[in-house]
């Protein structure tokens, strides 16, 4: 029998990656271990992207500043936030930044896909995955592809960071198949500091990006099967506990993350409404 294509998303190959165990809270384990209690930074990142989405969605000729208010507050996500006054303050912050963003953006050009879902088979996996948007743009041999992915987290990211993104990489192999064209940019825009970081893949690079997706398939195929088996799913998914198990979401299910520093649920915003000391 031919092995079945592991079916996945950036986000699931990217939390084996991250910790195995998590990957195992996440995946395989059901009932799904209890999660602790939303972060207001994901309700910020959300929010602020929805209100993108909805701006394209609007004809070109009413993609103005003044509908920005109208869209945040219509997808505005609450949770998290430690008060009325925190959200609030997130609020402003989110509009300040979607309206300089705008401001980048020609309203007449229309990217070739919004929150669109990209699709592709290897002999290994079955990717899909979401991508924020995908713009056609011309390139010196005729239109290319775009990737962009939209950031909200408090630090700026640089061209490593768009250069080792796996989940860039697979939305622009992808979108290259999908669309028959060809996608070797991506580009990570970080509304709160108004930069694009990018990367031109090369062919070589993109393949070596899909191929470490398929390692981490074969890995996670392997993992699984050894429970099936009956093996120990603890060893199967070994904790690999690091500064990201503050932010875990399963922190309270697992005994590594137990050892981890706490954070209250509203402590990255915090972080992202006040300026560091020498910002300017
Ligand atoms: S708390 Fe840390 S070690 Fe445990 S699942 Fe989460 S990331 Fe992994």
């Amino acid at each position: 029998m031919p092995e079945r294509l592991f079916v996945c998303t950036p986000s699931k190959l990217g939390s084996y990656e991250d910790c195995p165990r998590r990957y195992r809270y996440s995946y395989v384990d059901r009932p799904t271990p209890p999660k602790g209690p939303p972060w207001a930074h994901n309700s910020l990142g959300a929010s602020v992207h929805t209100a993108l989405r909805n701006w394209f969605a609007l004809p070109a000729e009413r993609r103005l500043p003044e509908a920005l208010p109208t869209l945040l507050k219509g997808t505005w996500v609450r949770e998290g936030y430690r008060d009325e006054a925190q959200e609030r303050a997130a609020y402003r912050r989110a509009l300040e930044w979607l309206e300089s963003y705008v401001e980048t953006l020609d309203p007449a050009v229309e990217p070739l896909g919004v929150e669109r879902v990209v699709a592709v088979k290897t002999s290994v996996l079955a990717f899909n995955g979401r991508a924020d948007r995908i713009d056609s743009r011309s390139g010196p041999d005729g239109p290319e592809l775009a990737i962009v992915d939209y950031k909200t987290g408090r630090t700026g990211l640089d061209s490593d960071d768009a250069r080792g993104s796996q989940a860039l990489a697979l939305y622009a192999f992808a979108a290259e198949r999908v669309f028959r064209r060809p996608c070797r940019r991506v580009e990570l825009h970080h509304l709160p500091s108004g930069t694009v970081a990018a990367h031109e893949h090369t062919p070589e690079s993109l393949a070596r990006q899909v191929s470490r997706a398929e390692d981490t398939a074969r890995d996670i195929v392997a993992a699984e099967r050894a429970v099936a088996e009956g093996g120990d799913p603890d060893e199967a998914f070994p904790t690999t506990p690091g500064p990201i198990c503050t932010w875990c979401d399963f922190r309270r299910s697992c005994p590594a993350g137990a050892e981890a520093p706490t954070k209250d649920p509203w402590a990255a915003v915090d972080r992202v409404l006040t300026p560091a000391a020498g910002d300017a």
